[in-house]
């Protein structure tokens, strides 16, 4: 409870903003015990107004990302210092003192009987209407905030990377996915990704079936291939230099792919059947879609591997991403493999590459169905997408927790609104 000098000296302060309006007295309005907002909250919301020149402004448009008490608090001095703006201007001192303590609800020891009327949380102001007659203004206090409700149900189609994202973090999918908020622009990581897989799918439209014969005219049409790609995707480069370094890695990248193809048409001859393939699947009445990178039958057995290019960071190994479909934190090759086999296919191996280093040589992450990866694996993560789906279809999740896991904020692009994000990782230091 402030004492009875630190109310005087806010209502001083915020007789002389009313008069006034000079924004310093505001900003040490905020400042102050009285003011009803944490002491450190208002000294950073007074610090950035120094600069911007206009806190209430500032505070609207949620300048400082700030957990919900403490944001509700500042909007509650909004709403308070709006009202006392409002207040007529020929007011009596007396009355527009008393009618500053009622509004934010401060007790001014020689005012028993005003106070009482704060007690009834609200203050009738007697004002001339300039015809002799007089009207009452009430003074209400904020309402209370809206009790939260679950967000609409879900009508969309699904998709894995819908699900990866849900069990990443549930608040990223709200904001991604039923929110729809604005995302960030793109990267030039994206931007890669984007032009990588367009060169090798028209790669793969002129050589569907890797022989070392054609060794020289692979390398040299993978080349164009790349750079008729990046020059189609150049506007997600920020500058010249990062288009001009981007295209040389992709070009080193795309000659060791040529090598890897290579290699592997020696060990087990395969064909190319399609390239950026639709991927349907009806899930226990819910629709999933997506695209297979690439989809190619084994010339030996007939039967078919699903082939996805990764250009950012993967599991490194079979066993890492096994523990990640066991651990449902990725449904990407799962749901293909489910998609394919509904349409008919006898898939017998699911494959990550790699194409993010361009100093290492190509080495996929191969995973054989009933070998490497479990058919009981595959089976319990099938489960899982028809159960998360059906969740997100439900629409009665009333809260999408941030996630625990620090490491999942560091590129998302909703960190600054993310009220409760985790704090950040301890930086490491090099010795
Ligand atoms: S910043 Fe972190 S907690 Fe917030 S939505 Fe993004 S990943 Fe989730």
């Amino acid at each position: 409870m402030p004492e009875a000098a630190q109310v005087r000296s806010f209502i001083d302060d915020a007789v002389r903003w009313r008069r006034t309006g000079d924004e310093a007295f505001l900003l040490r309005l905020i400042r102050s015990s009285c003011s009803g907002v944490p002491h450190d909250v208002g000294a950073a919301y007074a610090t950035l107004a120094g600069r911007t020149g206009d806190l209430l402004d500032a505070i609207d448009r949620g300048r400082l990302a700030l957990p919900p008490p403490e944001r509700d608090s500042v909007l509650l001095f909004v709403r308070r210092a709006r009202l006392v703006c409002a207040l007529p201007e020929d007011l009596p001192e007396d009355t527009l003192r008393n009618a500053i303590a009622s509004t934010f609800v401060l007790r001014q020891a020689q005012d028993d009987k005003r106070q009482a009327q704060d007690d009834r949380e609200y203050v009738t102001l007697s004002v001339s209407k300039g015809d002799g007659r007089e009207k009452e203004i009430e003074l209400a206090e904020p309402v209370e905030p809206e009790e939260a409700g679950g967000v609409p149900r879900w009508q969309k189609h699904f998709s894995a990377s819908a699900l990866n994202a849900y069990t990443e973090c549930a608040r990223k999918w709200f904001y991604r996915y039923a929110c729809a908020a604005v995302e960030d622009p793109g990267s030039s990581a994206s931007a890669y990704g984007t032009a990588f897989h367009l060169a090798l799918e028209d790669f793969h439209g002129d050589f569907p079936r890797p022989r070392g014969a054609d060794r020289l005219a692979m390398r040299n049409r993978v080349r164009e291939c790349v750079t008729w790609a990046f020059e189609r995707n150049r506007d997600g480069f920020e500058t010249r230099v990062e288009f001009e370094l981007q295209v040389r890695r992709a070009q080193r990248t795309a000659q060791r792919y040529v090598d890897w193809l290579l290699a592997q048409e020696l060990e087990a001859p395969f064909e190319v059947l399609g390239r950026e393939v639709s991927a349907e699947l009806d899930l226990d009445g819910r629709a999933f879609v997506g695209f297979i990178d690439r989809l190619d039958r084994d010339e030996r057995t007939g039967t078919v591997g699903v082939v996805d290019y990764k250009t950012g960071s993967i599991a490194t190994s079979a066993a890492e991403y096994c523990e990640k479909v066991r651990r449902f934190r990725d449904f990407q090759l799962p749901f293909y493999y489910w998609a394919r086999t509904a349409a008919g296919d006898r898939v017998s191996k699911l494959v990550l590459i790699p194409l993010k280093d361009a100093l290492l040589d190509v080495r996929p992450v191969v995973l054989e169905v009933g070998k490497t990866i479990k058919l009981d694996d595959l089976e319990r993560s099938r489960e899982k997408m028809i159960e998360l789906s059906t969740l997100l279809a439900s629409g009665e999740i009333r809260r999408f927790e941030p996630t625990k896991n620090a490491a999942a904020c560091t590129y998302c692009a909703y960190q600054t609104a993310c009220a409760n994000k985790p704090p950040a990782e301890a930086q490491r230091f090099g010795s």
